[in-house]
């Protein structure tokens, strides 16, 4: 019983805290990447593009304005967000403030995937700066973990290509040592969108296990609901 019980409270919808639009290298612009995910049957969107020092407040105050006179047309839960990208880690504090301060409600550092030559240190920089979200943390070290931990900084798996390579080792070690995860697309094109049933198989790939997978659907909905009571 308290297992069909669980299963009801948690939502069949898919919650993505990692999207991008033409507002950096994205394809969509927002009100098509926000209607094809209303129409994939998203129940949660953040459209977090690629920010640094020269965009940040050229980027958030249109997601934001967009987001704000699309709200009571769309049926999902839209957030303006942005993913600091290759910035150098002792600058990462600052755009975070300034993030938040423009808007986003979502901030994701773009984390040290294997994928790019993101600077190390920018993990760290991400924790310390309360970052809601590292995105592909790649190798992230155990010193790194424990101090997401701590700070409830959630890590990141994903279904995007590249990036999704150290998904088995994120996985792995953030369940042993319980640092909070979520699942993102990382979209850049409508076919990038995903179901939460293919979102749960790229868990159950990444080496998590059944019963631990329903945790990680309800932080992505602590992430938001935070999100939601941010002024
Ligand atoms: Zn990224
Ligand atoms: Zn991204």
């Amino acid at each position: 019983m308290l297992y069909i019980f669980r299963r009801l409270t948690v939502s069949f919808r898919m919650i993505d805290l990692h999207t991008h639009s033409i507002f950096s290298d994205g394809e969509l612009i927002p009100f098509e990447l926000i209607r094809r995910a209303e129409d994939a049957g998203y129940k949660a969107l953040a459209i977090t593009d690629h920010v640094d020092a020269s965009n940040i407040d050229f980027i958030i105050p249109r997601i934001v304005k967009a987001i704000d006179r699309i709200r009571s047309s769309v049926s999902i839960v839209v957030l303006p967000g942005a993913e600091i990208t290759h910035v150098p880690p002792k600058m990462i504090p600052d755009l975070v403030k300034e993030a938040r301060s423009l808007g986003a409600r979502i901030v994701v550092v773009h984390g040290e995937t294997i994928a790019e030559p993101v600077i190390k240190g920018t993990n760290r920089a991400a924790i310390e700066a309360d970052a809601d979200i590292i995105s592909h943390p790649g190798l992230i070290s155990t010193e790194d973990l424990l101090f997401a931990k701590e700070k409830n900084v959630s890590l990141e798996i994903t279904s995007r290509k590249g990036h999704s390579l150290s998904n088995g080792y994120v996985a792995k070690e953030a369940m042993r040592f319980g640092v909070p995860l979520c699942i993102n697309t990382d979209s850049h094109s409508p076919s990038d969108l995903i179901t939460k049933e293919t979102a749960k198989r790229i868990l159950l790939a990444a080496g998590i296990e059944e019963n631990r997978i329903d945790s990680i659907f309800e932080n992505a909905k602590h992430l938001v609901e935070k999100a939601l009571r941010r002024t």
